[in-house]
Order: structure tokens, then C-alpha cells, then sequence
């Protein structure tokens, strides 16, 4: 009899039907006897469809109320699908995030799990009971129900799993696991077998959303056994290893990107101690997150530097610098958010030379500029123009042999 902790995505979820088909995987399992605990996450598109009710009410709307609204999304779909395993003469009960106390912070929006107390869910695991639990959201020290940022409900499911030391976690969405790249973008990757959590982890910071990064973060503290799979077909998905890496393996796992990039420069600052203290002081403030940054080298007794932010923080970021220029007497300003991030990713790259050269030259056959480059020990990532993002990722596939078996690739 294992203990399983499985996860729906939206899609999963989408409309009765598909929440119909949720129960009855549940239901049989329940019924051979496993013990099962399910998170859910909101319908597809339900999330989106509430924060812009959200912004049609209040263009920026208050973070503690939004989450109230925001957590409702799981909530339906928590309690519909408990009614459907009642249906199935499956004894189930649904919860929401802070009844079987998730204890966040209260960071709203993108709140942390700081314990789970995992007594009533096994109170009712002993009863013969599914638990149903909504994804996406726990409750701060105060009682304020808060949110784990988009994609959360994956964290919750991981973060249950470990604190009922659950057999597996498993993750359902609508691809059959863990790619080489976004097949939505590469039609021709390749499903992993298995993905080390190192380069998992890896993968979803730099963009690969098919597991939020928290998620891969509590998976790896805690050693949560992990599977990524399709709610819609039969397989086996993509298991995440806590193992090292074996040598005969290919040197690159997968290649991420995100669209989310923009890139600001200030031109012609005075090329001295403390200039770059001032300017990200400034930018830290106003709690934006910087990613890449580039300083040249100086000439004349001045140099330049650019950075990387999200793109939704671009117009802040922008009126910060701008700011920043007046008072270090800077020639210029600039900035582009019409660019991307491409990452090339694989623990190999610690053994291997000559994967720079491999992905510059993929790049350059297509004709794809190279604004800022930025390395690890085991990933090295590009930002480029935005209209290469689907040529640029199809190019470093094939140019890394991805589409081919690990064996043939090395
Ligand atoms: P869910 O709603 O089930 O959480 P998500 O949309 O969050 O699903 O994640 C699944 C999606 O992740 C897939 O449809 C796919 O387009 C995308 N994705 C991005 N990178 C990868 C990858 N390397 N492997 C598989 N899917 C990926
Ligand atoms: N419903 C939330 C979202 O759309 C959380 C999740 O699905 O994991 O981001
Ligand atoms: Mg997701």
C-alpha cells in the first residue's frame, strides 16, 4: 500500500469531463488500495480570467485581497472534483491550503512554505479518505490566505509529498513528461527519461515552465521521489534523480528560454568605485530583480554597463536608471524589451570544453546576434532579439543532437 501525492494541472482540470477523468484514475487507484492525497489547480485559463477581473475593478489591485480572490480558482475545482470521487463511491474530502495548514510567509503573490502540518490529512488517509487539497495557497502567521506565485500548485504537491513522506509525488499536466526543450516550440524533443534535479532546477529557473522552480527546490531539500506525466495517455514520464549523473550520458540535457527578458543600458558613467553600489542600490530598492549584468571596459575614464530585469519590470527599471544618469552625470540611456533568454543546460558541461563554441556557431549559421552572454558550471545562456527565440532554441537542438538517443549524442 504506497502513500501517492498527485497533482492536476489547469488543463488537467479544464471543464466535468476532464475532472470526471481525474476521478476515476483516483478512484481505481484508491479502490487497489493506495492511499491518496490529490492537489488541484484552477480550470485552465480560470486564474487568468480573475485577475483580470482583478484589474478591471482596480488597475493595481491590493496583493491580500487579490491572493482571496486568486485562491477561489482551486477551490472549485478541489470541491468538484471530491463530489465526482463521491460519485465513485470513493470517500473523499477537499480542503483548502490553509484547513490543513500550509504556514506561508506573507509575501502575497508569491508567498513561501514554511511548514506543513500534515495531522489531518493523515487523520484522513487512516479513514479510508482521498484528500483533496487546492493548490496554489497556504495562509500567513495571521490567518491571511496567500498565494505561492504562478505555477504553485506544483510546490504544494511537493511540499505535501515530502512533509507525508508520500512513496511518489506525481505531477499530471498535458505533456508526457520532462522534454529536451518546450515541445511546443521543438516538435521534434525528445522525452527524458530521467532529468538529474540539478538540471531540473536549472531548467525551470531559466524559463521551462512544465515545473514551477520552487517546486524543484523543495523536491531537491527533501528528496521527494518526483514524476512528471500526461493526465491524458498511459506512460511512464520522466522520473527526477537524485543520483549523479553518469559520464556515458549526454553532456546537454535540455535548452530552456523565457520571453520575460528586457535589457537596459546607461551609457558613458564615470568609470570608479561605487558607481555600480549607486545604480543597483537604487534598483534593489525599488525590488526589482536583476539577472545578467555587462560592464565594458572603461576608456577615457568612463564605461558602460547593461543588466537584465523581468520584462514587467521594465518601465520601473527604466525611470530608475533614468534618474540614476541625471545624478552620476551619464552620456545616455537605452533599453530594449524585445528580447529574449536562451539556455543551453546539462551537468556535463562540467567534463566537456567546447559547448560555448558549439552554441556561438549554431547561432551564427542563422544569422542570430548575441547581445549578452552569461555562464555557469552547467548552463550558458544567450539573449538575443525575440523574433530568433523559436530558430535560435530549434538551432541549438539540432546542434547539440537533442532530437537523437543520450548514446549517440555524446
Ligand atoms: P499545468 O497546467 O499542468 O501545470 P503547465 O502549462 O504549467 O501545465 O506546464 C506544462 C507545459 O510546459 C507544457 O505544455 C509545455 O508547453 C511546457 N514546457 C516547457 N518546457 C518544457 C519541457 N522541457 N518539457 C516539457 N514541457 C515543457
Ligand atoms: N492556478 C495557478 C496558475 O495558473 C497555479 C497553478 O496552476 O499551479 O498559475
Ligand atoms: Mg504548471
Amino acid at each position: 500500500m504506497a502513500l501517492i501525492v498527485q497533482k492536476y494541472g489547469g488543463t488537467s482540470v479544464a471543464d466535468t469531463e476532464r475532472i470526471n477523468a481525474v476521478a476515476d484514475r483516483v478512484a481505481r487507484m484508491r479502490a487497489a488500495g493506495d492511499l491518496m492525497v490529490v492537489v488541484v489547480s484552477a480550470m485552465s485559463g480560470e486564474t487568468d480570467r480573475l485577475l483580470k477581473l482583478a484589474t478591471e475593478v482596480d488597475d493595481n489591485p491590493l496583493a491580500r485581497e487579490l491572493d482571496v480572490l486568486l485562491a477561489t480558482g482551486e477551490q472549485e475545482t478541489a470541491a468538484l472534483l471530491s463530489m465526482a470521487l463521491h460519485q465513485r463511491n470513493c470517500d473523499a474530502r477537499s480542503y483548502m491550503g490553509h484547513q490543513v495548514h500550509i504556514l506561508t510567509d506573507n509575501i502575497h503573490g508569491k508567498a513561501r512554505i514554511r511548514g506543513i502540518d500534515g495531522d489531518r490529512v493523515r487523520k484522513d488517509l487512516d479513514r479510508g479518505r482521498v484528500v483533496v487539497i487546492a493548490g496554489f495557497q497556504g495562509v500567513d502567521e495571521e490567518g491571511n490566505i496567500t498565494t505561492l506565485g504562478r505555477g504553485g500548485s506544483d510546490t504544494t504537491a511537493v511540499a505535501m509529498s515530502a512533509a507525508l513522506k508520500a512513496d511518489e509525488c506525481q505531477i499530471y499536466t498535458d505533456v508526457d513528461g520532462i522534454y529536451t526543450a518546450d515541445p511546443r516550440i521543438v516538435p521534434e524533443a525528445r522525452r527524458l527519461d530521467r532529468v538529474t534535479v540539478e538540471e531540473m532546477l536549472e531548467l525551470a529557473s531559466l524559463g521551462a515552465k512544465i515545473l514551477q522552480t520552487r517546486s524543484v527546490q523543495f523536491a531537491g531539500k527533501y528528496k521527494v521521489p518526483l514524476r512528471v506525466l500526461s493526465s491524458f495517455e498511459v506512460g511512464p514520464g520522466t522520473l527526477i534523480s537524485y543520483e549523479e549523473k553518469k559520464m556515458e550520458e549526454a553532456v546537454i540535457s535540455g535548452i530552456a528560454f523565457t520571453r520575460d527578458e528586457a535589457k537596459l543600458t546607461i551609457l558613458g558613467v564615470p568609470d570608479q568605485p561605487g558607481v555600480a553600489y549607486k545604480l543597483f542600490d537604487d534598483i534593489a530598492a525599488a525590488a526589482i530583480e536583476v539577472d545578467m549584468i555587462v560592464q565594458n571596459v572603461g576608456a577615457d575614464g568612463l564605461t558602460d554597463v547593461t543588466f537584465t530585469v523581468q520584462r514587467a519590470d521594465y518601465a520601473k527599471a527604466m525611470n530608475i536608471l533614468k534618474k540614476v544618469a541625471e545624478e552620476l552625470s551619464a552620456q545616455e540611456v537605452k533599453g530594449d524589451d524585445k528580447i529574449v533568454k536562451i539556455s543551453v543546460v546539462g551537468v556535463g558541461m562540467r567534463s566537456h570544453a567546447g559547448i560555448a563554441s558549439t552554441m556561438f556557431q549554431a547561432l551564427a549559421q542563422e544569422g542570430i546576434n548575441i547581445q549578452m552572454i552569461s555562464t555557469s558550471e552547467i548552463k550558458i545562456s544567450v539573449v538575443v532579439d525575440e523574433k530568433y527565440l523559436e530558430l535560435g532554441v530549434r538551432a541549438l537542438h539540432t546542434a547539440f543532437g537533442l532530437e537523437k538517443s543520450p548514446e549517440s549524442s555524446t
